[in-house]
């Protein structure tokens, strides 16, 4: 994927995969991003029946918290956040869909179990340890903020209390 802002004549242009130790090189600029189907399957699902879609104004929260969660929910599982981190931290990708379910009624049931198991994964596979730089959040196209971390932290820290 190829993603250019902006460039001048003469100017000399390098292109390269998304580079990270846990997303592997296929071939020329393919590379496999199959650890995040991973990190998704090990809980990022509500595994219950929840019902039809309830009426705008049935839905017991506020607005706000439905537009955050809605933010969250935008993610589109590019990479863009891995590639750009300078430890191949995937915790902005962990944490938008963490926090999709941990503000959601709907996402209570597992809320817990889905963090522990979520993180554990993205830690099996190899991506680095988040030191806070921003840089994922800079280069994220969905505009997924960086505050989603800070909850995935506290979603994770309070799930370890649960054990
Ligand atoms: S860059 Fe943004 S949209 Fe892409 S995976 Fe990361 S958080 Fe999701």
């Amino acid at each position: 994927q190829l993603h250019m802002r902006k460039f001048n004549n003469e100017d000399t242009i390098t292109i390269e995969p998304w580079r990270s130790a846990a997303f592997p090189v296929i071939r020329d600029l393919m590379v496999n991003r199959n650890a995040f189907d991973q990190i998704q399957q090990a809980g990022g699902y509500v595994s219950f029946n929840c019902g039809g879609a309830p009426d705008a104004n049935d839905i017991p929260i506020s607005k706000e918290v439905a537009d955050v969660a809605m933010d969250s929910a935008t993610c589109i599982g590019c990479g863009a956040c891995v590639a750009a981190c300078k430890n191949g931290s995937a915790m902005l990708f962990v944490s938008a869909k963490v926090s999709q379910f941990a503000l959601l009624p709907q996402g209570q049931v597992e809320r817990a179990r889905r963090a522990r198991a979520m993180v554990r994964k993205m830690d099996e596979l190899g991506f680095g340890n988040c030191t806070n730089t921003g840089a994922c959040a800079a280069e994220c196209p969905k505009n997924v903020p960086l505050s989603n971390i800070a909850r995935l932290n506290r979603e994770f820290i309070k799930a370890k209390f649960a054990d």
